[in-house]
């Protein structure tokens, strides 16, 4: 192993260094961007040092990224794809007609799309419960379960799962059962969920990885080699990956994804307190205000609490949609993970291809707003958000 992919290196050393030794040719320090879909070989076969044949199959600048991300999540294997959802299209190509999956209950909105409309025409099932309760997710394990997914904190209600926990309960009804941990919110800055027993973990690169609200991309990582080997098949049999200029922009945001996230979490953590106590709030959703019903569970399982926070607003729709027009700061906008602070309203956004409901049941009201917070000065966030709050 290069001394640079050592796991035991801080994480800002992982994250600058890992898959980015200066180029053997020239000593650029930045990892080029191979801009090849194809490469020469001497002779039928014999490929020149790096063994690349073909840029859907493998890519230098691909690669590094693999490496990279690999590194931050103390994993022994990544593979990029072209976004989070090509991501878990690809790694549920591993199940066959009749394989059930259980889910939680709220995923993100393209997750459970891509569960509801396109893998059960596949005939694959699936279930979806409640994770913060083992003994919903110990009941809906079946004997043709191969997989588990989570997201933890989950989105937009910020529960967070217990990693460890839920590893234990699938593991000690079948062992075989794959624990998929969708670590998009948290990012491998805040939770390493490989290192408490998960066997892969996904991430919409498109967020806090990037950062810079400019690519879209996912990543699965694993440290099983035959698992590995096996989506890497399907990574090249499928097709979904990432182009090398994309890689190479990813490659630019981890080397700062520390520092932006311990600012994330900063402005987050003053944002929720000042809310919290604001009288047209009705409730704040924080995983680090204690009043947040797993505040100890994101304490222990987290570095810190992150950049995302779910509000209720005392009003209706209207006045809802008022106050997300008034916000200057925060970009009425999907997505999030930004270094640009961004608000979003579930019910109609994220969340409106499931069904309404069912929506409700998870606390998905008309007055819920989501806020991605930014690495802006947080006074000037906070100064946005009371003159917003004014108007309705
Ligand atoms: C955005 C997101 C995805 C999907 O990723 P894309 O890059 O948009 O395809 C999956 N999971 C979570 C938690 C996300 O936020």
């Amino acid at each position: 192993m290069n001394k640079m992919d050592d796991q035991d290196l801080g994480f800002s050393t992982r994250a600058i260094h890992a898959g980015q030794a200066p180029d053997a040719t020239t000593g650029a320090v930045m990892t080029p961007i191979y801009q090849t879909s194809t490469y020469a070989q001497h002779t039928p076969g014999a490929l020149y040092a790096g063994g690349y044949e073909y840029s859907r199959t493998g890519n230098p600048t691909r690669a590094a990224l693999e490496t990279n991300l690999a590194a931050l999540e103390k994993a022994n294997h990544g593979l990029c794809f072209s976004s989070g959802c090509a991501a878990l299209a690809t790694l549920l190509h591993v199940l066959k007609a009749g394989d059930h999956v259980v889910v939680g209950d709220d995923v993100y909105g393209g997750t459970f799309r891509l569960f509801d409309k396109v893998f059960k025409q596949l005939e694959i099932q699936f279930t979806q419960v409640d994770f913060t309760n083992m003994s919903h997710l110990q009941a809906a394990i079946k004997n043709n379960t191969k997989l588990v997914w989570t997201e933890t904190p989950t989105n937009p209600m910020l529960k967070i799962i217990d990693i460890a926990e839920t590893v234990k309960t699938v593991k000690k009804i079948n062992p075989h059962i794959l624990v998929a941990v969708d670590n998009t919110f948290a990012t491998p800055y805040l939770q390493n969920p490989l290192s408490m027993g998960a066997d892969i973990v996904c991430h919409s690169t498109t967020k806090y990885l990037g950062g810079h609200s400019d690519v879209i991309g996912g990543v699965l990582l694993f440290n099983d080699k035959a698992l590995y080997e096996q989506i890497k098949f399907l990574q090249n049999a499928i097709g979904a990956v990432p182009a090398p200029q994309d890689c190479f922009l990813l490659l630019r945001s981890t080397k700062t994804l520390s520092l932006r996230m311990q600012r994330h979490c900063e402005n987050a953590r003053q944002i929720a307190e000042f809310l919290e106590h604001h009288p047209k709030i009705e409730k704040v959703i924080y995983p680090g205000l204690k009043s947040h019903p797993q505040h100890a569970l994101a304490a222990a399982q987290m570095k810190d609490f992150g950049g995302m926070m779910s509000i209720y607003l005392k009003g209706n729709q209207q006045a809802t949609f008022a106050f997300l027009q008034q916000l200057n700061f925060f970009t009425l906008g999907e997505s999030l993970g930004g270094v640009e602070s961004l608000c979003g309203h579930p019910a109609s956004m994220t969340h409106a291809a499931i069904p309404v409901e069912q929506r409700q049941t998870f606390g998905i009201e008309d007055n819920l707003v989501r806020l991605s917070v930014g690495i802006e000065d947080v006074q000037d966030l906070i100064a946005d958000l009371t003159q917003a709050l004014q108007r309705i």
